[in-house]
């Protein structure tokens, strides 16, 4: 690991001037000021085996190992609790803090890098999107971000996505980074006291080539009425993950429609029995959902789509994780929608539902341009959001000529990131 040359440890909010006060934070409320319970490495209980071990990790470039109560202000404690290490840092304020991290006298090269960040939340009632802003000497910055669930409430490695390379208009020199910055970002309507603890942030490695994965969600008939012969008219296959229950419904694809999709190529994925949230199930009850539609998919001969799994309205937890991941290479959620630069969890690969064409245009330009993937999902297209769907998969068809991107589907995906977990990471 990267040693800092000085630390400083503030509850500034982005975009105001570096100082150990208190400040307002972006949407102007007032900073919590009153005085916080401290937890200073007596919250030490062993952790669960959780996903964040399993896949190929990148280089830690903050560990917090070295973080004192007492450079801190209140807002935030230091704990015994940790997924690497011996210890973590938690956010226990309720707007916008954050913790900056000064390597002034060693610049980081971030180049042609991505981050992710091993976290928990916990007592959340909606959960958070935290940023890691990365800034150089002249205060130019990028921001990466992503979103964590209330019900990851064990260790979690989340890939964080770009969300603004360049904050205040200037992309920052990526090969001489000097302040990284976490800001935990509680959704507005928390109460109670939520925590958002921090391992560690990581630099992930990048694709050469940006990628597109196309999927569909809920088995709509639509999909192969609609959207099959648009993308095998390019060549292209895709994922659909469908709900068992449905299959043969009304307006749902009925088996024989699943066979072609597959016999084109397609990968017909497990979107659970009768579509429930899965948050919040039992561990019986999700592996009824989970295991049930997994045992239909391979008993129908859909054995690759079996191995992919998507969670229904995002529901995930701490459970759920474990139970999918249990069987499957891949699981999707539902992310802010901007590219990620390097998926290395594969067990929480994020998708962006029913994107109008343009922000499809923008992101796969975002993506494009600094590398990544861009995971976009889609349920019913009738009327205008077939024509919509054409013009995103135009854009998409004009880049692939242009050599600027490949569409791949989930389990190309998933063999890409090294299949088993021993990716050799590049950067
Ligand atoms: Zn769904």
């Amino acid at each position: 690991m990267r040693r800092r040359n000085a630390l400083y440890y503030t509850a500034i909010g982005i975009g105001t001037a570096l100082s150990g006060c208190l400040s307002r934070d972006g949407d102007g409320s007032a900073s919590e000021s009153e005085p916080r319970e401290r937890a200073s490495a007596v919250d030490s209980s062993p952790e669960p085996e959780s996903e964040w071990r399993s896949w190929p990790a990148g280089t830690a470039i903050e560990t917090v190992e070295d973080v004192r109560t007492e450079d801190i202000d209140e807002n935030w404690g230091v704990t015994g609790t940790a997924a690497t290490g011996s210890q973590s840092i938690y956010y226990a304020g309720s707007t916008n803090g954050s913790v900056a991290f000064d390597y002034a006298d060693d610049p980081l090269d971030l180049t042609e890098s991505g981050m992710a960040l091993i976290v928990k939340a916990k007592d959340y009632s909606t959960g958070a999107s935290p940023f890691v802003e990365l800034e150089d000497g002249d205060g130019n910055r990028w921001r990466f971000r992503q979103r964590v669930s209330a019900a990851a409430d064990g260790w979690i490695r989340i890939d964080l996505a770009i969300d603004d390379p360049a904050v205040d208009g200037v992309e920052p020199d990526l090969s001489a980074i000097e302040t990284i910055r976490l800001r935990p970002s509680p959704s507005s309507n928390e109460s109670g006291r939520p925590r958002l603890y921090f391992d560690s942030l990581w630099r992930t490695p990048s694709f050469d080539t940006a990628k597109v994965v196309l999927q569909f969600d809920d088995g709509h008939e639509t999909q192969y009425t609609e959207a099959f012969p648009i993308l095998s008219s390019y060549g292209w296959s895709a994922t659909t993950y469908v709900t068992t229950d449905w299959i043969g419904n009304d307006d749902r694809c009925d088996l024989d429609q699943l066979e072609e999709l597959q016999d084109d190529g397609w990968i017909v994925g497990n979107h659970t029995v009768t579509h429930p949230n899965l948050r919040g199930l039992s561990v019986e009850e999700v592996e009824a959902e989970v295991e049930g539609a997994r045992e239909w998919l391979i008993e129908h001969g859909f054995q690759e789509g079996a191995n992919h799994f998507a969670y229904p309205e995002n529901g995930y937890s701490r459970d759920a994780i474990d139970v999918v991941r249990e069987h499957h290479q891949t699981g999707r959620v539902s992310s802010l929608s901007y590219p990620v630069v390097f998926p290395t969890n594969p067990q929480l690969v994020s998708g962006d539902g029913d994107p109008e064409s343009s922000r499809v245009e923008r992101i796969v330009d975002r993506t494009i341009e600094h590398g990544g993937i861009y995971a976009p999902y889609w349920h019913r297209l009738t009327g205008e959001t077939v024509d919509d769907f054409r013009n995103s998969m135009e854009y998409i068809r004009a880049r692939e000529r242009d050599g600027d991107l490949e569409v791949i589907r989930m389990d190309e995906l998933h063999r890409q990131l090294g299949g088993d977990g021993s990716t050799a990471t590049r950067g």
